[in-house]
């Protein structure tokens, strides 16, 4: 049973659809602690939330699917860039659960993940639309919808970016309940700070909300990646909030905690230059990730979060600290697959992505671009 559902009146009455493999195990990262200077640096390996796709976005759709299905709609339809892992991890599981997904992307900087999203979305099924900005996305999303209704009789189930309405953030705040778990059954000492990457900040919320109700002394560290207008501590606060009224509201015996701007911690100075533009000190991180662990992460995400950690670390501001990394990337391989898309069966906006250079993720900028894949 899910950690959050001994709240009785919660299991009851929230649509939930197993998805994932949970718990997600928590390790040491014995290696790169001693590297940098961490003596209590674990990882928690939402990278493996799910068998064939992980990431910290499978929490959330399991409510926020469950909800879909309870509706009885037949088609979701969501927004990111075009390299989503938000978009393709709606593509995957929707399919799993029989609903068609359309994924509404806005254009974003070249990377090599964003190649792997596409051709996996196109394979999972899922109707791939780009834009190249917000003006163009918002007619496009009227558009769709209208359009899909007439078609199937239906208006698609809207699912906001990055998964992060209230039902989406409630998988954060079971996954805070999780780790208590974990910490009381000795799989890991009770974590001073956890590290996590602030997108739509859904992540962040529901783990803030829940490490607090669930009465561990676990900080949050969000690290901003998206833009300060999407992400700041004023929003984080409303979020939080706002979770919490939805879920008191469902089960009173749930608590409610006073959570203030002031509260949030935001990082700034990780972002640089703009969403998924790779960082030096992000790229580092990954390399270091990597080499030391073997774990693949990605420089959008994962990697500015971890540059973060790293930089704290060596300069000894937590000496002594349980220090957990909440791995949000999937680090499933899915290559085999991908290997079998051509790439010009996607709509031609998507071209130039497989077209175009993309961002070299090593730190020395050497092994610069994968090669473009051009079958036959
Ligand atoms: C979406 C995403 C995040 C950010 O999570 P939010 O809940 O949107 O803040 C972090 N890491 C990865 C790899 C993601 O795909």
């Amino acid at each position: 049973m899910l950690p959050l559902f001994h709240y009785p009146r919660l299991k009851e009455k929230l649509a939930y659809i197993p998805l994932g493999d949970f718990p997600t195990p928590v390790e040491k990262l014995e290696r790169l602690g001693k590297k940098i200077g961490a003596g209590g640096l674990f990882s928690k390996r939402d990278d493996l939330s799910g068998k064939f796709y992980g990431g910290n976005k499978v929490r959330k759709l399991e409510f926020l699917l469950g909800q879909v299905r309870r509706k009885n709609a037949g088609e979701v339809l969501t927004f990111g860039f075009a390299g989503s892992n938000h978009a393709l991890a709606m593509a995957i599981y929707a399919k799993d659960v029989g609903l068609r997904s359309i994924s509404m992307l806005l254009r974003q900087p070249n990377a090599g993940y964003v190649r792997r999203n596409l051709l996996m979305g196109y394979y999972a099924g899922a109707e791939l639309r780009h834009y190249p900005d917000m003006f163009s996305i918002l007619w496009g999303s009227i558009f769709e919808l209208v359009r899909h209704r007439f078609r199937s009789g239906r208006f698609p189930a809207v699912i906001p970016p990055g998964g992060s309405s209230p039902r989406g953030v409630i998988g954060f705040i079971n996954a805070a309940f999780e780790l208590r778990e974990q910490v009381e059954t000795g799989q890991i000492p009770e974590p001073d700070r956890v590290y996590v990457a602030l997108g739509t900040m859904g992540t962040a919320a529901g783990l803030a909300l829940g490490l607090k109700a669930a009465g561990l002394k676990t900080q949050v560290v969000p690290v901003r990646v998206v833009d300060r207008k999407c992400a700041d501590a004023k929003s984080l606060a409303r979020l939080f909030n706002k979770v919490n009224m939805y879920v008191s509201g469902q089960d009173h015996s749930f608590p409610r905690i006073k959570y203030s701007e002031a509260d949030t911690g935001i990082r700034h100075d990780y972002f640089g230059e703009g969403y998924a533009l790779f960082t030096r000190a992000g790229r580092e991180a990954v390399a270091l990730m990597e080499e030391c662990e073997g774990i693949k992460l990605e420089g959008t995400y994962t990697g500015k979060a971890l540059a973060c950690l790293i930089d704290d670390v060596r300069k000894n501001q937590h000496r002594g600290q349980v220090i957990l990394f909440w791995n949000t990337y999937n680090s499933r391989d899915l290559s085999r697959v991908t290997a079998g898309v051509d790439y010009r069966c996607l709509p031609r906006d998507f071209h130039r992505y497989f077209e175009e250079e993309i961002q070299p993720l090593d730190p020395d900028h050497i092994k610069t671009t994968e090669r473009i894949r051009r079958p036959g």
